[in-house]
């Protein structure tokens, strides 16, 4: 026998970016949307069989698509100090924490950008892994000797060529990472570092990743880096600093994803006193407001962008941040649709999620349920009414053990 359920919605959002609609009826068969209709009051349907949501929004969950499992984002410089030589056995009740951070904001999927130890791909394969939350991780990152990126990754050995020390990789990774040009200034406006790696050692590494599936993620700023992943073929930029108006149009003619984590700006400017001497707070806000220009530009241009925090940077906390960076996109010019289209379908489809992100006939019926009008988001995400599952209630949403870490910060 099937199990039908019926929601009343007062608004939804689809995740596909097209307008809002309200009053919708959801017809939910086996967890699955076996309807998605406008509400005809007395249609026949007994109203007591009907679950009322019509004070919220129903939306998709959320995908951040650019995380550190390992760090908490805290502004405690010992906290931080202890998470970057913090071992695996000290990262795990840290790791677990921060899932349980972003599963309450809604947060059904993430995609880890790299820790040295390859902790949170050792973690997603552990008892110990949140049942509701898809983990999708690169393990270790890839950067050239001597170059940034030693926190999240580790270099190809000596005389080896990037793709080479790839395939020693560890195969249970789900994306390849590579970093491929230096850490955004904060000291000087608009410095660009030199690429680490060529386009055709790039291009060598996305050939060799497609092999078994597997996308590149690139961490990259400025025009050359980036240009270079685009142009092997990498699948996204992420970051993007000053990475200027040429690349996004190829970007665009691509179908290259950016991921363009503004909100690490905002946040360095807003703990500016715990960022340390290496930085001066104009520059910090002006990179962020260029980095908004250029998102608006992405917008335009019709760019595949999909949001990702970087949360575990300096006060770019686990969750929350997702409300914060999508306020970003807002002030960029995307409209509330489109700004969660970013958050969910698009990252859905930059992890590889075909059944998750949009709710459409025929999909999980697997959301997000927000008390209050559309005008309330992206603010209500923080403090959500309910998280559905394959059409059923999450028995997890809102039962999370805070335990007591140290190392949290
Ligand atoms: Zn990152």
């Amino acid at each position: 026998m099937s199990a039908t359920t019926y929601i009343l919605a007062g608004w939804l959002i689809d995740g596909s970016g097209g307008p809002v609609q309200d009053k919708v009826l959801l017809k939910i068969v086996d967890g699955r949307f076996a309807g998605i209709d406008k509400f005809v009051p007395g249609d026949g349907l007994d109203l007591d069989q009907v679950i009322d949501f019509s004070h919220c929004t129903i939306l998709p969950p959320l995908v951040d698509s650019h995380v550190h499992l390992f760090m908490s984002g805290t502004t405690s410089r010992p906290a931080r100090e202890h998470q970057l030589v913090a071992d695996y056995d000290q990262l795990r009740p840290v790791i677990s924490q921060h899932l349980h951070y972003l599963f309450s904001h809604g947060v059904l999927a993430v995609r880890d950008g790299g820790d040295k130890g390859g902790y949170a791909l050792a973690f997603r394969q552990t008892k110990e892994m949140h049942p509701e939350v898809i983990l999708k991780a690169v393990g270790r990152g890839w950067h050239l000797q001597g170059r940034y990126g030693g926190l999240i990754g580790r270099c190809p050995g000596q005389g080896e060529s990037l793709v080479a020390a790839c395939g020693r990789e560890d195969q249970a990774i789900d994306q390849v990472k590579v970093v491929n040009s230096g850490f955004n200034s904060i000291k000087v406006f608009g410095l660009e570092t030199e690429p680490q790696f060529s386009t055709a050692e790039l291009t060598e590494v996305v050939v060799a990743a497609a092999k078994t599936g597997k996308k590149v993620m690139v961490h990259a700023n400025g025009r050359e880096p980036v240009r270079r992943a685009i142009l092997a073929g990498c699948h996204s930029i992420e970051h993007g600093f000053f990475m200027g108006r040429e690349n996004l149009e190829l970007m665009a003619e691509k179908d290259t994803f950016w991921v363009p984590t503004v909100f690490t700006m905002k946040a360095f400017a807003a703990n500016f006193a715990h960022v340390g001497s290496h930085a001066d707070l104009q520059v910090i806000e002006k990179n962020l407001q260029h980095q908004l220009g250029q998102l608006t530009l992405a917008r335009q241009l019709g760019v595949n962008v999909a949001l990702g925090t970087d949360a575990g940077s300096l006060g770019v906390l686990h969750g929350e941040s997702m409300v914060e960076e999508m306020k970003l996109f807002q002030k960029a010019g995307y409209s509330l649709a489109e700004t969660i289209r970013c958050a969910t379908s698009n990252g859905a489809r930059l992890l590889g999620l075909d059944d998750f992100g949009l709710l459409v006939k025929g999909k999980a019926a697997t959301f997000l349920v927000a008390r209050g009008a559309p005008s309330q988001l992206p603010r209500k995400l923080s403090y959500l009414e309910s998280i559905y599952l394959n059409g059923q209630p999450s028995a997890l949403y809102r039962k999370n053990p805070v335990k007591n870490i140290t190392t949290q910060g």
